[in-house]
């Protein structure tokens, strides 16, 4: 059955260039007992060659997830042939990722993401970093900027602060758009994520941090005393040894868990 043409609305740009898959699947190097899991399959570059190497190895899961309805049928019918991989016609946007763990392996995550929800993705996925072992995306390069910027630099934003909260995210390798059809018209890169196993600064309270988080970034071109000005007051910067002539991308998570711990600390007397 010949495939539907690639739906933009779905941010579909398929990989073709064959070395890329083998350095994507190189760094992922599934082991027995993994349990994998695919976001967005497609017309099945990474997944075809898994499932290859995957037959090798015992004791293995394998889920996929693809929204597109004209791209299940193949699917459907490698997982006839495959008892360890299973089809999930659904939108990974608000996919229950605790569904698919059923014993104590925790899931590995891979995908060449579509774009267009990338960052809403990594923030949905973040609700299940306990469940997940490590993920491996193919990204815009712009995004991967983000995940691994340090504060103080340009590309360092809310993204950057939340998933280094919960993770460490390494750059592997950039892609130009040639390995792709259609070519996007962006740089991609290739990003290691590893949540962390014992998180290195706890949020007493992960809703406040969050919303923290997000308010100082909605204005981040404003000094902190201003963009926090409902939330913080003088005596509190005082108190902090945070200077609220500073801005949000001056700030390391460490300082926006030490904000936000203060403030639930001083909502608890
Ligand atoms: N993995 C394939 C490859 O590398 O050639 C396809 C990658 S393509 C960039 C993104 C894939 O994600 C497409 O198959 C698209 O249909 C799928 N997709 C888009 N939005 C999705 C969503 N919300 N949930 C699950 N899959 C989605």
């Amino acid at each position: 059955m010949p495939y539907s043409f690639p739906k933009k609305s779905l941010g579909q740009h398929f990989l073709v260039d064959q070395t890329v898959v083998d350095r994507l699947l190189h760094c992922l190097q599934p082991r027995t007992g993994d349990h994998l899991v695919e976001i967005g399959p497609g017309r099945c570059a990474l997944t075809k060659p898994l499932l290859q190497h995957l037959r090798e190895l015992s004791a293995i899961q394998f889920d996929v997830i693809e929204f597109d309805r004209d791209l299940i049928e193949p699917l459907i019918v490698l997982q006839k042939t495959n008892p360890f991989f299973k089809v999930h016609e659904a939108d990974a946007l608000d996919f229950d990722f605790s569904v698919l763990k059923k014993d104590t392996h925790l899931l590995r995550i891979v995908g060449n993401l579509p774009y267009n929800i990338s960052t809403p993705l990594l923030f949905h996925l973040l609700q299940w970093a306990d469940s997940i072992q490590d993920m491996l995306f193919m990204l815009q390069k712009e995004v991967v900027d983000r995940l691994v910027a340090p504060p103080d630099s340009e590309h360092y934003g809310r993204l950057s602060v939340m998933m280094q909260y919960h993770s460490a995210a390494t750059r592997l390798f950039d892609v130009p758009p040639a390995a792709f059809n259609p070519p996007p018209k962006v740089m991609s890169s290739v990003v290691y994520i590893k949540p962390h196993v014992v998180l290195p600064v706890v949020a007493n309270d992960y809703r406040h941090f969050f919303e923290l988080v997000k308010l100082a970034f909605n204005q981040r071109r404003k000094t902190l005393r201003n963009s926090l000005k409902t939330m913080v007051n003088d005596d509190d910067w005082a108190k902090l040894a945070i200077s609220p002539q500073c801005r949000a991308e001056n700030l390391s998570v460490a300082d926006f868990v030490k904000m936000s711990n203060h403030y639930v600390h001083l909502c608890d007397r």
